[in-house]
This record gives structure tokens, C-alpha cells and sequence, in this order.
């Protein structure tokens, strides 16, 4: 198919492998002494794994899988918020499947609807304006769960809502966004980062710009990818170019889907409808400053947390302490491999999730457990 099988080519892909393992032998890096590239989305983690681009390139590479997986991140108190809204009476609960198995202290959406309550899944925050819609009688609420990626989309569905007076539907709103929790990172000084692969989709909105610290402050590159085999390897290879030639830029490889500047329509949406929480807790990370997004005064009647009385409240956030032996947090923050959680085909499995990670698309275990592991995993 035209479009995906240029970027699957495997004489393309040899010759960046080749390119890979010359700049590896040019910066001096081995298997015992590798260079750590953070791919900071889960959708660049699957792709590496699906590929076998692990077991692929040079030795001396160690990719470091990276906080970007919006399931993965959201606090158990969250979820819990969720099945709290769901089971009050009149409510229909929408949301994206992905977040239905993610484990909260008293189970999972899927487990509530079980129970009794309305929970529906949908493709788009359109589809539960629609249900709004159809049941003027009824409460709905949609699971506003994602990255910049998703956050103008629900924006879109609240402006309408608005739009047209609806008075039935809310957003439990959980937008969460990329740069803080990589500022937070790069802040630690037990994190040893050399290099990132940005997210493809999330600059597909907000551009290339707001990574600029990364290199100004911190003096990191980062290359924004694609997520077919050649994106990435292309990717690693600009990096690895940086790092030869002792640059710290920010790099746009997925120039065809990405602009300089993001999308206009996208990040007016964002900013007519949102503003930043002054912080939100990311399992895993603890609370961090800016790095979320509440609905704005303007939009008050389309604010599930205000709606039902939830959230980041008066009260202040909910905390809830994450599962015995999960290991979700360190996995996250690229400290150890999915398969070094002492829980991971034991207490964990798709089946019997005990953390996100195991259960989402874009989650680091449910990578490792689909596409059978990697290189170095017990590290
Ligand atoms: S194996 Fe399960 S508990 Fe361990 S880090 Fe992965 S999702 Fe969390």
C-alpha cells in the first residue's frame, strides 16, 4: 500500500541500521555503556516492539520507554471518581474502551458496568454528545482521558454542547500534557537521559516549539517521529547525529503529518475551552505543577467535577497509595523494564491486571507480554 510500504522498505531499513551501528561505534556506545533514548509515547513503545526494532539496532542503544500513556498515568483516585459518577442514578457514562479495564481500589469501569451501571464506549466525545442527544432525560458524562492528542476533540464536543444549550452533558475531565512530566524528568538526578523520540501525534497539534527546553535548558535532543519502522529508525539515527556532533536541537522527522507550529483550529479549541490546573497527581510521578487541564468558568456547566461534586474539589485531590509489589511508577519513569516488576506474569497479567500499564494500548507491559519481550529486560 502506497503510503506505509515505503516506510517498511527493508533496504531503506538495513542502511539505517547500518548508519545506527556506525554512529554507536563513532560515540563509543556498547551494551555495558549504552545511550538511553527515552520514546516518550506508548503508540513509539508498541511500534518498537511490534517491529523487533529492539533486538534490530546496534547493542549500544537502550530505549527507555517514556510516560506517555495517558491510561497508564491516571491516578487510581481517578478512576475511582469515574465508578463514583457511573453509579449515581440517571447517569450514562461514556468513554473510550481503552480506560474500561484500568483497575481502580474498588475494581474497573468494565467491573461497575457489570454491577449495573451505564457505561457505554464510544469512538469520540461526539458520539456521547449524541447520546446526550437522544436522552434529554438522562445525565451523560464523557471520560475526557488523554493527551493533547484528544484534549481538542472534547474541546470541540463542549463548545457545541454549548453551542446548542444542552444541559445533560458534562466532562469528567482528566487532559493531561506532555511537556511538564518530561521537564519533571529531566529534573531528577537519577534519570540518565541522553536523547528522546518525541510524540508524533501529540505535535501533530501543539508543534515542535514547546519541546524547546529540552534542548535549550536541558541540552538534550529530541526528534519528533513517526511510527512506522523507518520513522523510528530514522529517528534514532538523527539523535545519535546530535549526540556524534555534540548538538542538543529539537528535530522534526514526521514533517509530513507535523507542523513548526501545531494546528491552529486545535489550539485555539484548547484554549477557548481549558486552563491549566495548577497541578495534577500522574500515577507513578506524584503531583506535577501545570501538567493538566480543568475546564474553564465560561464552560462551569459542562464540568462533571463540578456537576457531581468529584475531583479537585475544595477538599483537594484524593489520594489513593498504588497496590502492593506494583512496580507501575518505576516502570514509567524508564527506572527498570516491565518484566523487573516483581508482579509482571505473576500478579499482573492482561487477564488480572493490577496496573494500567498491562492493560492499555499504549502501555509498556501489555508491549512487552504481547510482542514477548526484549533484549536486556531484567535490567
Ligand atoms: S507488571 Fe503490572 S504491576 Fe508491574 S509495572 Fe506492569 S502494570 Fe504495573
Amino acid at each position: 500500500m502506497k503510503h506505509v510500504t515505503e516506510f517498511r522498505d527493508p533496504a531503506l531499513a538495513k542502511a539505517l541500521l547500518a548508519e545506527i551501528a556506525r554512529l554507536c561505534d563513532q560515540i563509543g556506545a556498547t551494551r555495558e555503556k549504552p545511550v538511553h533514548i527515552m520514546e516518550i509515547c506508548g503508540g513509539h513503545t508498541h511500534a518498537i516492539f511490534r517491529f523487533g526494532l529492539d533486538k534490530l539496532v546496534h547493542e549500544g542503544i537502550e530505549f527507555i520507554h517514556g510516560p506517555g500513556c495517558p491510561v497508564c498515568v491516571l491516578p487510581m483516585s481517578r478512576v475511582d471518581e469515574c465508578i463514583e459518577i457511573a453509579e449515581r442514578e440517571g447517569v450514562i457514562f461514556t468513554t473510550f474502551g481503552d480506560a474500561m479495564r484500568v483497575p481502580g481500589t474498588r475494581g474497573s469501569l468494565m467491573q461497575a458496568k457489570a454491577r449495573g451501571a451505564d457505561i457505554r464506549m464510544v469512538y469520540s466525545p461526539l458520539d456521547a454528545l449524541e447520546i446526550a442527544r437522544r436522552n434529554p432525560e438522562r445525565e451523560v458524562v464523557f471520560f475526557g482521558l488523554g493527551f493533547e492528542t484528544t484534549t481538542p476533540s472534547t474541546a470541540f464536543a463542549i463548545q457545541a454542547a454549548a453551542r446548542e444549550g444542552l444541559k445533560n452533558f458534562s466532562v469528567f475531565c482528566n487532559h493531561i500534557t506532555v511537556p511538564e512530566p518530561i521537564r519533571a524528568l529531566l529534573g531528577d538526578p537519577h534519570m540518565t537521559l541522553d536523547g528522546f523520540i518525541g510524540p508524533g501525534h501529540v505535535s501533530m497539534v501543539i508543534g515542535t516549539h514547546p519541546y524547546d527546553f529540552i534542548a535549550q535548558e536541558f541540552g538534550k535532543p529530541i526528534v519528533v517521529a513517526g511510527f512506522e519502522p523507518i520513522d523510528l529508525l530514522q529517528s534514532v539515527a538523527m539523535v545519535l547525529r546530535q549526540v556524534a556532533e555534540g548538538r542538543a536541537e529539537v528535530e522534526n522527522q514526521y514533517a509530513r503529518v507535523v507542523p513548526e507550529h501545531g494546528n491552529p483550529a486545535s489550539l485555539a479549541a484548547i484554549a477557548d475551552v481549558y486552563e491549566r490546573r495548577p497541578s495534577f497527581e500522574w500515577r507513578g510521578l506524584g503531583e506535577i505543577d501545570a501538567s493538566g487541564l480543568r475546564i474553564r468558568p465560561d464552560y462551569a456547566g459542562f464540568d462533571a467535577e463540578a456537576k457531581f461534586g468529584v475531583g479537585y474539589g475544595a477538599a483537594g485531590p484524593r489520594h489513593v497509595p498504588e497496590p502492593e509489589g506494583c512496580a507501575c511508577g518505576a516502570v514509567m519513569t524508564g527506572r527498570i523494564k516491565p518484566t523487573a516488576c516483581p508482579q509482571y506474569g505473576t500478579g499482573c497479567t492482561p487477564e488480572t491486571p493490577l496496573g494500567a500499564l498491562m492493560v492499555s494500548s499504549e502501555g509498556a507491559c501489555a508491549a512487552y507480554w504481547q510482542y514477548g519481550g526484549a533484549r536486556g529486560a531484567a535490567a
